[in-house]
């Protein structure tokens, strides 16, 4: 058995991030940046109040002004504010010369032709041209992942697209002779559950899911899938076939497919329990994941390999999760076996600290275990924990 970091460490030191291209705005949302991006203007574009109210010179307050024009948003001043004049404004609207202040409306009253105002000072109230941005200013550096507010950004640059790792396009496909798609059961057949779960994974981390469909247990059959995938997508995810079960040939396409393709493979037992035997290769420059075929093992060793892996292929930093830790509501007891185990656990928040138990029966094949589940709790080689220990756990 191989420690779980060096399986990591050796997956992750295998990948790259995707060859950037240029994106319209609208379409990088959840990319990571390949540039920076620099501002050719100044955000906002010009000096403008933060309030409706009135312009004024501030060394004219408190006092009584004569209200001389109005300026909603939108339009451009056409009069200055002379000494002991205001003019209306609203939210938005550029400051019309003269006026170095705004006093807001709630602070006002209007007599006759005149408005009263309390004291404002220089400035008050006043957005200076450059105040969120300067030009010329670095605004985002290379590895950002743009969020909906970075796109907002972007927008009020005028920047229409940019250089963007794209979004993994990951197959998803799923092997094993016992599996069908829904329907009645033959004896002996059971419905495909981790497809729809790790395609459904795959498009939650914002990568491009592909439905590689069920490939029997067939060597032949599972070489045109893999070489398939190889050359038509990012990423390329199995389920099943993976362990030393007579039929358990995805192991050996990889690695003889890796072998053709120039890349390298791993065929590995992780001290991890669930999802022991681990099956990775190179396929030239893309990653496959021969995840095993029991579905929490199958849940599991996506989270720990396959998601690290697709972070990075999509330009992230933050590839590896970082455990919370919680506290065990109830003991989690458990069997020395030299291997980490990953508890499905509820994760709750109580007073402003985590706790946790676990969800449901342990086994790997026990998915609806999963399904309660929001975390996995990180239990080393040992007796397990008692109630009121510190648990390290991942939050799902
Ligand atoms: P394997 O690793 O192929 O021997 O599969 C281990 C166990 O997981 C067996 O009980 C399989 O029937 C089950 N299994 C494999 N693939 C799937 C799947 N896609 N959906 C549900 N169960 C599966
Ligand atoms: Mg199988």
């Amino acid at each position: 058995m191989i420690p779980l970091d060096d399986a990591q460490s050796t997956i992750l030191d295998a990948v790259t991030p995707l060859a950037p291209r240029m994106f319209a705005r609208g379409d990088a949302r959840g990319l990571v940046l390949a540039q920076e991006v620099v501002a050719r203007e100044p955000v906002p574009p010009f000096a403008n109040t933060g309030m409706d109210g009135y312009a004024v010179r501030a060394a004219d307050t408190p006092g009584s002004l004569r209200v001389v024009g109005e300026l909603p948003a939108g339009r451009a001043p056409t009069i200055a504010v002379g000494p002991g004049e205001a003019i209306r404004i609203m939210t938005g609207a550029p400051m019309p010369e003269g006026a170095d202040a705004v006093v807001m409306v709630e602070r006002t009253r209007v007599e006759g032709d005149n408005v009263v105002v309390e004291v404002a000072k220089p400035g008050e109230h006043v957005r200076l041209a450059g105040g969120d941005v300067d030009a010329g200013q670095l605004v985002f550096e290379r590895g950002t992942l743009l969020t909906p507010a970075h796109l907002g950004v972007l927008a009020s640059l005028d920047v229409q697209e940019v250089s963007c790792h794209p979004r993994p396009r990951v197959v998803v496909i799923s092997t094993g002779d016992e599996l069908v798609e829904c329907g009645a059961l033959d004896p002996g057949r059971i419905r495909d559950s981790n497809r729809p779960m790790l395609l459904a994974l795959v498009e939650d981390l914002g990568c491009e899911a592909i439905d590689g469909g069920i490939v029997g247990d067939d060597e032949r059959a599972i070489t045109a899938a893999v070489e398939h995938a190889a050359d038509t997508c990012d990423v390329l995810l199995t389920s099943g076939a993976v362990s030393v079960g007579d039929y358990d040939f995805v192991k050996l396409v990889l690695e003889r497919v890796a072998k053709q393709r120039g890349g390298s493979s791993l065929w590995a037992q992780v001290a991890i329990k669930p999802a022991k035997p681990l099956s990775f290769a190179m396929l030239g420059p893309v990653p496959a994941f021969g995840l095993p075929g029991n579905p929490v093992s199958s849940r599991v060793s996506f989270e720990l390999f396959a998601r690290p892996a697709l972070r990075k292929l999509a330009g992230r930093a933050d590839v590896a999760a970082e455990p919370v830790l919680a506290t065990a509501a109830a003991a989690m007891p458990r069997r020395a076996d030299g291997k980490l185990h990953l508890d499905r656990v509820r994760v709750w928040l109580e007073d402003g600290r985590y706790r946790c138990e676990r969800a449901g029966a342990q086994a790997s094949n026990v998915l609806s275990g999963m399904a309660g589940a929001n975390g996995l709790a990180l239990l080393a080689d040992g007796e397990g924990v008692d109630a009121g220990a510190d648990v390290r756990v991942l939050l799902l």
